[in-house]
């Protein structure tokens, strides 16, 4: 019998952005496909090879890598257009993508109605409701595949039965438009023509994902799953209500292929030194105003999606613990550990002082409590060196090396892999 192949899952520990993209754009030079499990055209990964820049959205991050399949899993939802325009800009910019790309007929068609639906939805709620979305529409599509109003990839290859489907789903979110008083709903057919005519296409690269990633693993190929947004976004292990509308968490990643969870074999997650959000919130280990903006300039901390500056703190290493017990995590792959070279001490966060007065090492369920509490700090001294072009983790500072080393055993998962740039070169591998 031939040895099985390995399945690892990315996934990321924090608010997303964690630099998923780069860590899965390392790793896939090792495994034979790449699939994404979750989320939809609101994530997005930047990239860099060699001078060029990158930023997906919807297809895997594998895709930068010759010869490598890349799948999108039921789990996702997909917006047509969107999809096809970012896989024409690849193309044009010389990737070949013959054969490289399949999109699961499970997947769950994103359509205009989705994103006015969200863009309205947002625009008109009241400021403390406000879930701080991209507005792409990830939230209402997923509601109406829980709600069983979704269109699959599925249908488009049957015209009756799609027509049908979508016309009770859009006539619903219509209805919902108009009593928001919104008289934006003109141009919805244009774009759901637009939208539809590019179906056949998408037929086209259809697949059933669980089926072939089994299969690819029954034969020993190796593969990787890919998470879009982070823990704290994760619909049910998050910082509810204010998360995306799926699981973003490792055991999706099985659910989102169509995989068993047993054929995985290790989980990956993703931290950045510190920590960011974007969109509305609690963020409890905060920077003071001074040094969240010197932070976000260091780190380009600036949505890939929507340009929206993100909010910087310290490392939260109670938020990391959560992640890597609900992640089950074997190992963490820590990024931007250079954004950090110039400061002369660092603050890690080991607990929560609760709103009355008792010390927590636990991520609170209760997200409201997430702004009232005060995180309590451990400093550790900076290293004040260039970390950039280290390749070696015998070649980091002392002080950056005692610095993982805190971080992992905070976490209680091993540090894998140590990101200190953009570029595909500037990757520290660690045992
Ligand atoms: P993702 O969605 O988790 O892939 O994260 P994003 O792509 O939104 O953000 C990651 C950003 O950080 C991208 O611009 C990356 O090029 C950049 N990045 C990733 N790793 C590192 C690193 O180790 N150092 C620095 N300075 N930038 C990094």
């Amino acid at each position: 019998m031939s040895k099985r192949g390995a399945c690892t899952v990315v996934v990321g520990c924090q608010w997303g952005d964690e630099g998923k993209g780069k860590i899965v754009d390392v790793l896939a030079e090792t495994v034979d496909i790449v699939a994404r499990y979750q989320g939809g055209a609101n994530a997005g990964h930047t990239v860099h090879v060699g001078e060029a820049e990158f930023i997906l959205h919807q297809i895997p991050s594998g895709i930068l890598h010759d010869g490598k399949r890349c799948l999108l899993g039921n789990g996702v939802v997909l917006d047509i257009r969107q999809f096809f325009e970012e896989y024409d800009a690849l193309r044009e910019r010389g990737i070949d993508l013959d054969g490289r790309v399949g999109v699961s007929y499970r997947a769950q068609l994103l359509l205009p109605y989705h994103r006015l639906m969200d863009q309205v939805a947002e625009s008109s709620a009241a400021a403390s409701d406000k879930i701080g979305t991209t507005g792409r529409g990830i939230g209402p599509a997923y509601e109406d595949k829980a709600g069983r109003r979704g269109v699959r990839v599925v249908d488009l290859a049957n015209p009756q039965r799609l027509a049908k489907r979508v016309d009770v789903a859009k006539s619903r979110i219509c209805e919902r438009l108009d009593e928001l008083g919104s008289g934006a709903t003109d141009a919805l057919d244009r774009a759901m023509d637009e939208a539809l005519s590019l179906g056949e296409r998408l037929l086209g690269l259809a697949a059933d994902t669980g089926w072939e990633l089994t299969a690819a693993l029954k034969d020993g190929r190796s593969v990787l799953l890919e998470g879009a947004q982070g823990t704290a976004l994760d619909l049910d292990h998050g910082t509810y209500p204010f998360v995306t509308s799926s699981n973003t968490t490792a055991a999706a990643a099985a659910t989102g292929t169509g995989i068993g969870p047993t054929a995985i074999g290790s989980v990956i997650g993703v931290v950045k030194a510190y920590t960011t959000r974007v969109g509305e919130g609690p963020l409890p280990t905060a920077f003071e105003p001074d040094m969240d903006a010197h932070i976000r300039e260091l780190g380009g901390e600036f949505g890939a999606t929507t340009g929206r500056p993100r909010r910087c703190g310290w490392f939260d290493s109670v938020l990391a613990r959560h992640a890597a017990q609900v992640n089950g995590l074997t190992g963490l792959a820590v990024t931007k550990l250079d954004v950090l070279d110039t400061l002369s001490e660092l603050q890690v966060a080991v607990a929560y002082r609760m709103p009355d007065g008792s010390v927590t090492e636990h991520f609170p369920a209760d997200t409201w409590s997430l702004s009232e509490l005060e995180p309590v700090y451990e400093t550790l001294p900076g290293w004040e060196a260039p970390t950039g072009g280290v390749t070696r983790l015998e070649d980091l500072p002392r002080n950056a090396r005692a610095y993982l080393d805190r971080m992992e055993e905070l976490t209680g998962a091993p540090v894998q892999w140590v990101s200190v740039g953009t570029r595909r070169s500037q990757i520290i591998p660690v045992g």
